[in-house]
This record gives structure tokens, C-alpha cells and sequence, in this order.
């Protein structure tokens, strides 16, 4: 399989916050989305389809175990779920607390900019995030 130019082969993808033998949670510098967390599998590989399902499974715990405290700790209006991997095709998917009032919503963090958000706003989440930052590293992942 080609790693060549694959950020997620060579770079970690952010501040790891917790991690097991197979995948790494990261909190990627996305000032614009505070809380949006990543789960990358460690290996290179493409699809969902290209795990055994019980890898699939163990993978899908995970994002599962973030999104519960994303929605505990950020108490966003909605959980964005996402992997597309078409600009890294190296499975990650990424867990996005939406707000009703975050500058995008309804549409999607990569869709059209809908509302400027104040830095009070941002500054809050922001403040949020960090508590959700701590709250992963302390968390419990199993292999
Ligand atoms: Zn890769």
C-alpha cells in the first residue's frame, strides 16, 4: 500500500490524547472547531472494509466512547460523525460537536460559511475543548 506523502504515515495529526496498539485519538489544531477530535488508525489503511470486523468494531467503540464525551463536556446541539479521506486516504474519522450558532450549521465544517462567530463565542468552546482534552487523556480506551 503506498505511504508515500501520507500525512497520517508520517505525522501524528495533532496532540495525542490517548492512544492503543492499533489507533491514536488526536485533538488536531483546528482553531475554527473547537472539540472536533480525530481517530486514526495507526496503520495505512483506506477503508472501513479493509479492517476484520473486529477491528471495524473496535474502532467504531472508540469513536463512540469520544462522541460520549464530546456531548458530556461540550454539549453541542448536534454530533457531526465523518470519514472521508478523500485529501488523506488513510482511515480517520473525525468526531464534530455543531452548535445551532457555529458558522457553519446547518451545513457541514466543510460546506458554506453561513455566520461569523464573536471570540467570546470561540473562546468558550475553546474552553470546553480544553476540559475535553483533559477528560480523553484520562479516558480509558481497551485494545
Ligand atoms: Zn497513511
Amino acid at each position: 500500500m503506498e505511504k508515500i506523502d501520507c500525512h497520517f504515515c508520517t505525522h501524528d495529526g495533532g496532540e495525542i490524547l490517548v492512544a492503543n496498539s492499533v489507533l491514536r485519538v488526536i485533538a488536531p489544531e483546528e482553531p475554527e472547531f473547537p472539540g472536533l477530535i480525530r481517530v486514526v488508525w495507526h496503520e495505512h489503511v483506506v477503508e472501513m472494509t479493509d479492517l476484520e470486523p473486529s477491528q471495524r468494531s473496535a474502532l467504531m467503540q472508540v469513536v463512540c466512547q469520544v462522541e460520549d464525551l464530546v456531548r458530556k463536556i461540550m454539549n453541542p446541539h448536534k454530533i457531526n460523525l465523518a470519514s472521508f479521506g478523500n485529501f488523506v486516504p488513510h482511515l480517520h474519522w473525525h468526531i464534530i460537536p455543531r452548535w445551532q450558532d457555529d458558522a457553519f450549521f446547518p451545513e457541514s465544517i466543510w460546506g458554506k460559511k453561513l455566520r461569523d462567530n464573536s471570540e467570546d463565542l470561540l473562546n468558550g468552546r475553546h474552553q470546553q475543548a480544553e476540559l475535553l482534552h483533559a477528560a480523553l487523556k484520562e479516558c480509558f480506551i481497551s485494545e
